[in-house]
């Protein structure tokens, strides 16, 4: 790029793990290609600006303290965080925009898709705003189809109709809608129309997914929104020994505990950075893996069960009694875990950024989605890429220890998810190459964000 065409770049994550690190990546990836970038974070859980000497750093007030959980209360949250964070905002953005003036001319802003408070602001600053949103776009889909679907008399979703086809958007169940367990569903309803509404305000949305995975709802998404779309993902595969921005530090002996183990030999479990679960779904999934017989490597991240602090509830000599076949711990290098030989199966709440990391490695999943987005990843994971078993059955010691079987033991079954696991794989490879999909996708927004006039 022309020294005289330097422009800045702003982006604003929403402040969880798994918006923040696709929020990094991205900026890495612009970086190189040879934007300036300054990160606004919220105070709130926030990496440490020195592991990225390249980027500026602006922290906006949120309101929030540390001790506050985000995870008990997630909607909430997010709604008070976009009321809190406006006016701290607005002040940063103008006096960014005023410094710039002197410096660096700033192209746009790019926003998380949920800080939605971010639209009308960098409206009024004529500012243009490009959404990153860390989702995928099917899911993204059926989002945008709420209102529609309560028009219809779909949602609220009653009981008995949950396992029914949406033959609007096949091959989703009403079950696999993106719900949240919430006493306040018009609130969620609310949130989801200002998320959508202020998407489709902005100036295009960058998508960490790629055409051949999302063909479709990429298509039907263009019908309904008038603004580019830039699927240029996956963001990890990019820079792979960039700098970690987990918020927990990672437990390395994971590795060295996979080395001890052979190929496709292992299932790793992990539920993300938010999902919690009851006491008894815990003792279930340990019950289910230790009689399934195969090792495992489980993330059992502290307040991942409500209300305790970590592995209380395990029975006394659980562990010593499986003689190594398993091992515990309080965050893993998921990355590293999932690219390691000996990992055979992932055992998932397919968060966006964990569906993508699988794919990316060609390990087949165990789906078990939580809330909102994860039911209609887990859905396209099992039926529409089939890379992947849906633990339908809820969370019960036998119906685990069959799915894993299923998985992992030699049966035709099994055979073709992983081969066709290993095919995605290969696809993920080619989109990034010069040419390919998501590679296209990039240069397209470089040129896009050259010439936005803010
Ligand atoms: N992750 C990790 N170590 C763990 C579990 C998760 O580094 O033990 C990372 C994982 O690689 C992913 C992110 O945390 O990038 C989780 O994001 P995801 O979208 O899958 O789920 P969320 O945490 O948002 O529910």
């Amino acid at each position: 790029m022309e020294q005289t065409k330097r422009r800045r770049l702003l982006l604003i994550p929403l402040p969880f793990q798994g918006h923040i690190t696709p929020m990094l990546q991205l900026a890495h990836i612009l970086h190189s290609k040879g934007f300036s970038i300054t990160i606004i974070h919220t105070s709130f859980d926030f990496p440490n600006p020195s592991n990225y000497p390249n980027f500026n750093f602006c922290c906006i007030q949120d309101g929030f303290s540390q001790t506050q959980s985000s995870a008990s209360d997630l909607l909430n949250f997010i709604i008070e965080l976009n009321i809190n964070c406006a006016m701290p905002f607005k002040k940063c953005l103008e006096k960014l925009l005023s410094d710039s003036e002197k410096e660096e001319p700033i192209a746009c802003l790019i926003s998380d898709a949920l800080c939605y408070f971010t639209q009308p602001i960098a409206n009024s600053l004529q500012l243009p705003r490009i959404v990153l949103r860390t989702g995928g776009v099917s899911s993204f889909v059926a989002f945008a189809a709420f209102p529609f679907l309560r028009q219809k008399g779909y949602i609220p979703i009653q009981e008995s109709k949950l396992e029914e086809a949406l033959e609007e958007l096949p091959p989703l169940r009403l079950k696999d809608l993106p719900m949240i367990n919430t006493k306040e569903p018009e609130k969620y309803y609310e949130l989801l129309c200002r998320f959508i509404n202020e998407t489709k305000a902005s100036f295009g949305v960058i998508w960490n997914s790629f055409e051949e995975l999302e063909s479709s709802a990429l298509a039907t998404l263009s019908q309904q929104f008038s603004i580019p779309m830039f699927p240029i993902g996956p963001f990890h595969k990019y820079f792979p020994n960039s700098c970690s921005s987990s918020l927990i530090s990672q437990d390395q002996s994971c590795i060295s505990w996979l080395d001890k183990h052979k190929p496709n030999s292992v299932v790793y479990v992990s539920f993300g950075s938010i999902a919690a679960i009851t006491k008894t779904e815990f003792l279930e999934i340990a019950w289910g893996l230790a009689n399934s017989k195969h090792p495992f490597l489980w993330v059992v991240r502290p307040g991942l069960i409500s209300g305790l602090e970590w592995l209380e509830p395990l029975p006394s000599g659980f562990m010593k009694n499986l003689e190594g076949r398993g091992h515990i711990v309080k965050w893993a290098p998921q990355q590293k875990v999932l690219a390691h030989p000996a990992t055979g199966a992932f055992w998932t709440h397919n968060g966006w950024n964990s569906t993508m990391e699988s794919i990316c490695e060609g390990v087949p999943m165990i789906c078990m989605p939580c809330f909102t987005d994860q039911l209609v990843n887990a859905r396209y994971v099992s039926h529409v890429w089939k890379v992947g078993l849906q633990l339908d059955k809820g969370v019960e010691r036998w119906e685990i220890e069959r799915t894993i079987r299923r998985l992992m033991e030699v049966n035709d079954e099994g055979m073709e998810i992983r081969d066709r696991a290993l095919k995605l794989k290969e696809g993920t490879k080619i989109c990034l190459q010069q040419g390919g999909s998501s590679s296209s996708s990039l240069e397209a927004l470089v040129t896009y964000i050259l010439s936005l006039e803010s």
